[in-house]
């Protein structure tokens, strides 16, 4: 398959689209990202890449973290982990504080805020240095030793997270954190701050993809089931309240982030990234969720 040739028709399919949607500004340093850049990065289970556009600029990766979060507080918790959280989609916003109160403190899954800060929580209360533990783990599956924080980013996030800070309160008050709530925040929001390229984010995913193998990192260990859950969990909650339209529009697991990013991967065949700031009302990218649904059609490779 001619996949360089696949993308740069994408490419061209989805100019149209260009100037919709408008970035995340709710947290003040996002608002200043250059709106119009788009990349994208497809690797295969061999190794070959083919890209396009900005697929080598850094962006901030948001929500995708918390794949990498999940991946690390699965590993170090094993089932105990969803005791605390569940697995079902949210069916509502990401920083929904109505759901959490109807819960009793129960995030409905790992991917939505208040399942993120518990994975904050596992970190802290499991690792030495939680800080360094994340970057380096990034660091390691992206095959980039210079991934970092922006914490320029962060701050900005932590000076104005009021909801967030909300949820981290909601949930101490039902147990389900054992940290001070502070320390659970400024992770959470270093987590989200990482930047990362598309070509960086396709390379860490490949964890993902490869489903037939057991991946080991440091101390984190991935069983093949424990991947075939973050998968599925990526599949059904992936996109804030727009899972199923992801799944019905593109079909592979995957997860957004307020940055613009998007990163899925096709197990055992392939994992791709794309960024395009603009987000559509749910906050996913237009450009992206529109450029990874021709994929998928143009390609016949979608798991559905
Ligand atoms: N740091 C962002 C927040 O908590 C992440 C949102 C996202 O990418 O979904 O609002």
């Amino acid at each position: 398959m001619d996949y360089q040739a696949i993308l740069e028709n994408i490419y061209r399919e989805i100019l149209p689209y260009a100037g919709e949607g408008k970035q995340a500004d709710y947290i003040p340093a996002l608002a200043e990202v250059e709106p119009d850049r788009f990349g994208i990065s497809l690797r295969l289970m061999d190794g070959s890449t083919f890209e396009l556009g900005d697929a080598h600029t850094r962006f901030s990766i948001q929500s995708i973290s918390k794949v990498f979060a999940l991946t690390i507080a699965i590993s170090l918790e094993g089932e105990a982990i969803w005791k605390r959280m569940g697995k079902e989609p949210s069916g509502s916003s990401f920083n929904s504080l109505v759901q959490l109160e109807y819960e009793n403190g129960i995030p409905r899954n790992p991917f939505i805020n208040a399942g993120a800060l518990v994975l904050a929580d596992i970190m802290i209360s499991r690792l030495q240095n939680p800080e360094q533990f994340f970057i380096d783990y990034i660091r390691k599956i992206s095959d980039s030793p210079t991934v970092d924080y922006n914490r320029r980013v962060a701050e900005s996030e932590l000076s104005t997270g009021y909801l967030n800070a909300a949820i981290a309160n909601l949930l101490k008050y039902h147990r389900n954190i054992d940290n001070g709530i502070d320390e659970v925040l400024r992770l959470y929001t270093l987590m989200c701050s990482v930047e990362m390229s598309c070509a960086e984010l396709s390379k860490a995913f490949m964890c993902f993809a490869r489903s037939n193998e057991e991946f080991r990192h440091g101390e984190v260990t991935l069983t093949k089931s424990n991947v075939k859950r973050i998968n599925a969990i990526m599949q059904t909650c992936g996109f804030y309240d727009e899972a199923g339209e992801f799944s019905f529009l593109v079909g592979l697991p995957g997860k957004s982030g307020v940055g613009g990013g998007i990163a899925a991967i096709y197990p055992s065949l392939y994992s791709i990234a794309v960024w395009s700031p603009r987000l559509n009302s749910k906050g996913n990218s237009i450009m992206g969720m529109k450029a990874l649904e021709l994929f998928t059609t143009e390609t016949s490779e979608s798991i559905f």
